[in-house]
């Protein structure tokens, strides 16, 4: 280990890339832990290493059954995947829970993904959990989120379950990555909808009532119905699938396997008509777009004379001397005539 690695587990700039793969695709937690560090370091001698240790383990990307799970805060997110996740492993699965969480970078700490969450889960010997990044932009958290996946199915996990806030854009960012995407939702206060306002429910394969226990099962049966009639209406993400809206209770531990089995019948119905692998291919291509684009607009930002160039063209639009759209056309021509 190099002097000036500078957290107790990320590898040194003399990273046997080679070494770590192998010990990697054993299970080794150690090894998968340092390969994700490796992934979201942002030094540059990182960089090179985290695409060669991709390359490396390519041959076990998509091995796993890709989940993810969205909801706001105290939607019950981090008891279901605790009570999930468990019924899971006794199952003989290895499961890994991921966390897409770009708040927790202005919040100062992760919400999402705390191990304190998931008490029984994190104590499992087949279950990983991460917390996302501490700091980043959501494309930054949503790239080492990808690449994680990939590294949680090389060392042999075979469900990942992707965990996001309701907020914001980070669903988006995580229905784009996984096969099958759970909208959680809590039951009462006549905002049963709101979801379908935001979005959200359009992205959903399965809708989860969460909470249904007690004095909440009367407000939880009425947040189903409503639901259900306004899945109606939208246009399912998959053509053969027509996502479901269930009531749970992680508490009781209700309505946990029908929840397991929707999920699996979803994978049953894509793959008999191939639209699960081409789903994932579709995936991919449109992730390598995002990351052309992110690309670019870095080019823009580090090398200097498409900086200087770029700064000119400002001046010359905020002085009507060029219209935009020329002087985007001028820094394109630029960028891809100088590099
Ligand atoms: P998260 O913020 O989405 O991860 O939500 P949590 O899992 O932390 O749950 C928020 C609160 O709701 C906690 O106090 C949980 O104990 C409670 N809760 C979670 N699941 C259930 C459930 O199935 N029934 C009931 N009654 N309470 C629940």
């Amino acid at each position: 280990m190099n002097a000036t690695a500078n957290t107790i587990d990320a590898p040194s700039a003399t990273t046997d890339v080679g070494a770590l793969a192998d010990q990697l695709t054993t299970g080794n937690r150690v090894a998968l832990a340092r390969g994700i560090t490796l992934i979201e370091s942002r030094k540059p001698e990182h960089k090179a290493e985290g695409r060669q240790l991709l390359e490396l383990l390519s041959g076990f990307a998509g091995r796993s059954h890709r989940i993810g799970i969205t909801g706001v805060p105290g939607a019950g997110k981090s008891t279901l995947i605790d009570r999930l996740g468990r019924i899971l492993t006794a199952g003989g699965s290895r499961v890994a829970v991921l966390a897409v969480d770009p708040s927790s970078s202005r919040s100062g700490g992760a919400i999402l993904g705390d191990k304190t969450r998931m008490a029984d889960l994190a104590a499992d010997p087949n279950a990983f959990i991460r917390p996302s990044p501490s700091s980043g932009t959501l494309g930054g958290v949503a790239r080492t989120t990808r690449e994680t996946i990939l590294l949680c199915e090389a060392a042999g996990y075979d469900i990942v379950l992707v965990e996001t806030v309701g907020i914001g854009q980070s669903e988006i960012a995580v229905a784009a990555m996984v096969d099958f995407f759970l909208v959680l939702m809590l039951a009462g206060g006549g905002d049963e909808l709101q979801g379908i306002k935001k979005g959200v429910v359009e992205l959903a394969d399965m809708i989860a009532i969460t909470k249904a226990d007690g004095a909440n099962e009367g407000p939880v049966r009425t947040a189903a119905a409503d639901y259900t009639s306004a899945l109606r209406i939208l246009t399912p993400a998959d053509a053969s699938w027509k996502p479901p809206v269930i009531a749970v209770s992680a508490l009781e531990g209700r309505g946990l396997q029908e929840l397991w089995d929707n999920v699996r019948s979803h994978r049953a119905a894509l793959e008999a008509k191939g639209e699960f692998e081409a789903k994932r291919r579709q995936q991919d291509v449109r992730w390598m777009h995002a990351m052309i684009e992110d690309r670019v607009r870095e080019m823009f930002f580090t090398n200097e004379a498409a900086a200087a160039k770029i700064a000119g063209l400002e001046q010359a639009v905020r002085m009507k001397k060029m219209p935009p759209s020329v002087a985007a056309d001028e820094a394109a021509g630029f960028i891809f005539g100088n590099t």
